[in-house]
């Protein structure tokens, strides 16, 4: 029984809905879980807008949503909706079965999926999710090298918001700008 004064870790709070203690559920779905804040993408599932989705990893690389008994695992896809924002929408969604060998594989076969589409930045190096990528090269050295200028954005990287400070309204997508600093 937790402290009452002790805050409540998301991951805590996510395997208790699962009714699965905490190593389990670290074990099968992994930390760093998020409330996905952003506006949601219906991506190929029927989407019920009353729960929550979870997601985790940077770049984002698995989705979660739970509802009673039932729940709910996908990958991640971004789109833009024209040059802002940047949403996101479950694939490949797949309910949990409970058993942990099972949603283990389940999780693994997801995220090679989703892995599989990330690309080194021909400029930078960095990896970078298919959504974040402009031909070659991610957008942060689009517009940091090539010239490209989008109009928007950047505040809604999952990835960059521990840099937030970082960012200056009215600025291209800088993306990373911790490492555009010389
Ligand atoms: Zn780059």
């Amino acid at each position: 029984m937790p402290h009452p004064t002790t805050p409540e870790r998301l991951e805590d709070a996510l395997a208790a809905q699962l009714s699965i203690d905490r190593d389990q559920f670290l074990d099968v779905y992994g930390a760093a879980w998020e409330v996905l804040e952003q506006p949601l993408d219906p991506g190929d599932i029927d989407q019920d807008d009353s729960k929550p989705w979870y997601v985790a990893g940077r770049p984002l690389q698995l989705m979660l949503q739970i509802d009673g008994p039932r729940a709910l695992i996908a990958r991640p896809v971004g789109r833009w909706q024209g040059v802002y924002p940047l949403v996101y929408g479950p694939a490949d969604a797949k309910e949990i079965s409970g058993d942990p060998a099972t949603d283990k594989q389940m999780v693994a076969a997801l995220l090679k999926a989703r892995r599989a589409t990330f690309r080194f930045c021909s400029l930078r190096r960095s990896q970078n999710a298919p959504e974040w990528m402009t031909g070659s090269t991610c957008m942060g050295c689009a517009s940091q090298w090539l010239g490209v200028v989008y109009t928007g954005g950047c505040q809604l990287m999952p990835e960059h918001r521990s840099t937030r400070e970082g960012h200056r309204p009215g600025r291209t997508p800088g993306c990373s700008p911790r490492e555009q600093r010389p």
